[in-house]
């Protein structure tokens, strides 16, 4: 498709970005340097990320600072200073040790985005144990899976979710000894605490376990978007890669308001939700609510946010609404504005630049790598639609499987194949949770295949092109739906597009397109084949859909996914699989 690149101007560039030079800071880019820089500031033995993004800011000139601000549903504030973080998390891993819970014993939250969970998060890793997050609108069942595949020995919710979602798994989960619950005043039982009652009492003084940097921190399940989630295992090391990726990607300086719109159910939502701005003793803003376009840029606009990181669902329903948001909300605070977790259309991009005054960001990566990969750079122009460069310090190709089991890198520009990432940086996943076979096959040769496709063009830009498990063979040609979504979203009355291949005896795939439409726009025989001639003249008849149907909207994960199996299970009437993460109005 033919968009022009979005040079990047001064306008774009309120502060003078981290990365002035892209080739140049990867010639010279070294880790041992940045671990160098990190450790000489812990308070800690050995690495524990904790103290890399709490304690060596709490004693510190940061120390009065505020570090997280939450913003609750009737907008009251509440702030946390490092200092007051560092002394709450204090309390929580004194909570644990009175507790008996010691290294590499897992500690789950289900909660919203309130201030207990961040508190557990950080509290969990100083005491050495690992904090693994949860969706909080997760259902029973997907909650037991979790709590029972990943040995839950705590967990901290609320007195609802408890009653509601775990109470009737309690029997089949003998090893979860102790419940935390984050809003009751009295302990209920043995075993069903009072958290705010235990912290009370508890020391605000911990010294923070020693800590191998490649001790177990975080477990993180994955969307599911493509089956059953996995449950990938990370470690302190990890810390380097987020500090690293906010300081060029997210281009953090001291004084920026950081705003991450994920939850911390989804990996985005605990490395760049969670830990990544408080590495760089910045301000973090938590939003308790949930989507909605006014409230999104009134915080914008309130809290003076300076950079944003969000995802394509939601800037595909910020795009959808009737509202001008350069004209009627005062952003003259944002300067970056960055998305991850999907392809990001390349309307979506220009929109951004049109709409909010700033081009949309995109970068790649995924609960396995633990930190962006492949990213577009504050100061580097964008091709709108492409995923940007890889980050410094990570090696990124483009390779094909060969039949004797071995790989090789395809060094022919705009070829499609696997993306692989060149093993070993920092937050790269070091297991998949009780399947060692499994995550022994994401590894060939001498390169981690990620399981996506791409192509790199002349210049070292990635492009999408689709997940392995969705690429649609048709008429002899490869097609990735993402390729014939962006081309229907050019079209006024498409709000979200999901595309999907039909086996068919013919052509053996035939390209299918579900279609949800802007509000204003009704499906109709007439209309169909509008969108459908449309694609045809931006894609040419062979990889244009030769089916298209409406839906209301599109299935998705709670993450914001698209999930294409689920459209494709449906259309040929298949079992659908793990729907855990589906995401249910
Ligand atoms: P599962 O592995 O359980 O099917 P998932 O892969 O969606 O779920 P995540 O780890 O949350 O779980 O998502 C990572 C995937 O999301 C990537 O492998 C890629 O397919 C997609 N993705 C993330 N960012 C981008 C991006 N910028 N462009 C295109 N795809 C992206
Ligand atoms: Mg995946």
């Amino acid at each position: 498709m033919d968009w022009k690149p979005i040079a990047k101007t001064k306008e774009h560039q309120l502060v003078e970005p981290n990365l002035l030079d892209y080739e140049e800071t990867c010639r010279t880019f070294s880790w041992a340097s940045l671990e160098a820089e990190l450790r000489g500031t812990c308070q800690s033995q050995g690495l524990n990320i904790a103290d890399i993004a709490i304690d060596r800011h709490a004693t510190g000139s940061r120390a009065n600072k505020t570090a997280l601000r939450f913003v609750d549903r009737d907008w009251n504030i509440k702030n946390f200073t490092y200092r007051a973080l560092k002394e709450q998390t204090n309390r929580f891993a004194s909570v644990l040790s009175t507790l008996d819970v010691g290294k590499g014993d897992r500690v789950f939250v289900l909660a919203g985005r309130i201030p207990s969970l961040y508190i557990a998060a950080f509290g969990s890793l100083k005491n050495g144990s690992v904090f693994c997050p949860m969706f909080s609108a997760f259902g029973p069942e997907p909650i037991f899976q979790r709590l029972d595949r990943g040995d839950a020995k705590v967990l901290v919710t609320t007195e609802l979710l408890y009653r509601q979602k775990v109470a009737q798994s309690r029997d089949r989960l003998p090893n979860l000894q102790h419940i935390l619950l984050a809003d009751v005043d009295d302990h209920a039982s043995e075993g069903i605490w009072s958290l705010p009652r235990l912290m009370a009492t508890a020391s605000p003084e911990f010294a923070i376990a020693p800590t191998d940097p490649e001790d177990m921190a975080l477990l993180h399940f994955t969307s599911g978007t493509t089956g059953m989630p996995k449950g990938a295992i990370h470690v302190h090391k990890a810390v380097y890669q987020h500090y690293m990726t906010a300081k060029y990607v997210l281009d953090l300086h001291p004084d920026d308001i950081f705003w991450c719109t994920a939850d911390p159910g989804w990996v985005t939502g605990t490395s760049y939700g969670i830990i990544a701005p408080l590495t760089h003793g910045v301000t973090s803003i938590v939003d308790e609510a949930e989507f909605d376009a006014d409230r999104w840029y009134r915080i914008l606009e309130t809290q003076k946010v300076t950079v944003w990181y969000t995802a394509p669902t939601a800037i595909r329903r910020l795009m959808r609404m009737n509202i001008n948001p350069k004209s009627e909300y005062d952003l003259s605070h944002l300067r970056l504005v960055l998305s991850v977790g999907e392809p990001l259309n390349p309307e979506a991009v220009v929109w951004g630049e049109e709409k909010l005054g700033l081009p949309i960001h995109d970068n790649w990566w995924q609960t396995e790598t633990g930190g962006i990969m492949i990213a577009n750079y504050a100061t580097m122009d964008i091709r709108p639609g492409s995923m940007g460069r890889p980050v410094p310090g990570i090696e990124a190709a483009i390779v094909r499987r060969k039949e004797d089991g071995s790989v090789e890198v395809i060094d022919q520009p705009g070829v499609d194949g696997d993306l692989a990432l060149k093993p070993g940086w920092h937050s790269m996943f070091r297991g998949y949770l009780h399947d060692e076979v499994r995550y022994k096959k994401c590894f060939v040769g001498d390169w981690y295949i990620t399981g996506d496709l791409a192509t790199r063009d002349a210049d070292g830009y990635f492009w999408f092109v689709g997940r392995e498990d969705d690429i649609i063979k048709t008429s002899g040609h490869m097609v990735g739906p993402f390729e014939v979504e962006s081309a229907l979203m050019e079209h006024p009355a498409v709000a979200e597009a999901g595309v999907i291949g039909k086996p068919n005896p013919m052509i053996g795939e035939l390209v299918k397109a579900f279609v949800a439409l802007k509000p204003g726009y009704q499906p109709s025989d007439v209309l169909k084949l509008e969108l459908i001639g449309f694609a045809r003249q931006k894609l040419g008849a062979a990889i244009a859909p030769k089916e298209l149907e409406f839906k209301d909207s599109l299935p998705k994960t709670r993450s914001g996914k698209i999930m294409r199996r689920l459209l494709k299970a449906r259309e040929l009437g298949l079992p659908e699989g793990d729907l855990s993460t589906l995401e249910q109005d």
